[in-house]
């Protein structure tokens, strides 16, 4: 991966044709004219989900249901749901689909304050602002936070939305090596003297940026020790938790629950709807100044149309359903469900001879394919036995380090993982991706 921040690109499935068309638009694009005619590529189309995050896809020749291994409704929430559904229902006839103004326009609702409060209080931090989509929270709400004169220290495999915010912020830029605490404090120690008071360094602000869950390698970011490092050097801690929250953590609150580390040492915690909580949208949570100033400084609150109040009314509710506070144990048995759901299939591809990234408890799992010649052979052939996997590859990785990203959620169940480890085997096989010998089977 080039280590001038490069991020990650798309993902999707039907991969071969994605690349095609990509390679096609940038070629058209050095030419300045069209040069032929596009190729004819298909791209899935969901048609629908359906409760057991199974997924339809419609394609320009035929439909057909497929067992959802890539998408990240990690509890499942992104289907009905007997208490967020008629909830999002009730609201959606009350405030309608669209507020139509920004925030301070007339666009903030009783569900926009309450949402806040509630977020604010699940992450456990003072307060928490909320905007329309989790990538404009990164790439929007990180030029406000820090300007020229700052230094943003970022891991080098952080998301794009994080790439383009720091590039937007005019800041000074500097990568450590992905989630490697020693690094980050040589980083760190080039820069500023150790001790030295915040007021005398020649940087206005320092701000270090992390994920909790990295979404392309499935591991849990070194939190404890990255924590410890910014404390030593009086830098602040930016944390985006998007593929972590709701998903890890014995209460559902992510990778400082999981980790052990004190919310109040993570300066800024963002996250996103998207994923655990079957919504759209992203957060910042701080301190009640910090969020005092975003409200009042930060465009995509200024200028954007405030978070659709359904979308809005999904995530409390779903935060409620995670907590109990729906009158049931449904949240706790999902949490439960995700982390063995999780560890269940990663220790089985292990079993089978697969070379599986990422850790314990984390969602998410990339299985290393490395030729990007076995990209499409793979893809197809799982999609042909009706199990959707997304792959990865260049330029969203280096170029010889290819993977299947599967994501996991509450919402399989056993049958499901293991009707999805026998179509993965057997394309693993003909693939020949198996790079480490298969246990024996317990009789
Ligand atoms: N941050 C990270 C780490 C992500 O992986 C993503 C997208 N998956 C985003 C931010 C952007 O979030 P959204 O898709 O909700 O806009």
């Amino acid at each position: 991966r080039p280590r001038n921040l490069q991020g990650y690109a798309p993902i999707c499935l039907g991969l071969e044709d994605f690349y095609i068309r990509r390679l096609y638009h940038r070629i058209q694009d050095c030419f300045g004219r069209p040069i032929c005619s596009p190729p004819d590529a298909w791209f899935d189309v969901v048609e629908r989900v359906s409760n057991d995050n199974n997924k339809t896809l419609k394609r320009t020749t035929k439909v057909s249901r497929c067992l959802n291994l890539g998408s990240y409704n990690y509890l499942g929430f992104a289907a009905s749901d007997e208490y967020c559904t008629p909830r999002v229902i009730e609201s959606l006839k009350k405030f309608s689909a669209s507020t139509c103004s920004a925030r301070v326009d007339g666009g903030t609702t009783s569900i926009h304050t309450e949402l806040e409060e509630c977020v604010a209080n699940f992450v456990g931090k003072p307060a928490a602002i909320v905007t329309g989509m989790g990538y404009v929270t990164n790439s929007a709400i990180l030029p406000v936070l820090i300007g020229k004169g700052g230094l943003i220290i970022s891991d080098s495999l952080n998301h794009n939305s994080i790439v383009n915010g720091a590039r937007g912020s005019g800041a000074t830029i500097r990568v450590f090596q992905h989630n490697t605490p020693s690094h980050l404090e040589k980083v760190l120690r080039e820069h500023i003297a150790e001790g030295q008071p915040r007021t005398h360094r020649p940087w206005k602000k320092i701000v270090v940026i992390v994920e909790g869950i990295y979404s392309m390698e499935g591991e849990l970011c070194q939190l404890p020790e990255i924590v410890a490092i910014c404390k030593k050097y009086k830098a602040y801690v930016y944390l985006d938790e998007a593929h972590s929250i709701g998903a890890v953590g014995k209460t559902g609150r992510g990778v400082c629950e999981l980790l052990g580390v004190d919310t109040a040492d993570v300066d800024i915690m963002m996250g996103t709807f998207t994923k655990s909580f079957g919504s759209c949208g992203g957060y910042i949570a701080g301190s009640k100044e910090l969020i005092e100033f975003l409200k009042y400084t930060c465009p995509a609150h200024l200028y954007a149309t405030s978070i659709s109040p359904p979308a809005a009314q999904q995530i409390i509710s779903a935060i409620k359903v995670i907590l109990g506070e729906d009158g049931s144990s449904r949240g706790a048995q999902k949490l439960a469900r995700i982390r063995e759901n999780s560890n269940f299939f990663r220790s089985e591809l292990q079993k089978m001879g697969f070379e599986v990234l990422g850790d314990n408890d984390s969602p998410v799992m990339p299985i290393m394919l490395y030729n990007p010649a076995k990209i499409p052979a793979f893809s197809r052939e799982c999609l042909k036995q009706n199990v959707a996997v997304v792959i990865v590859g260049f330029p969203a990785t280096p170029l010889l380090l290819a993977r299947a990203r599967i994501c996991i959620s509450a919402a399989h169940s056993r049958e499901d993982l293991n009707k999805a480890l026998e179509v993965i085997s057997r394309v693993g096989d003909l693939v020949g991706i198996k790079y480490f010998p298969a246990e024996p089977k317990k009789q």
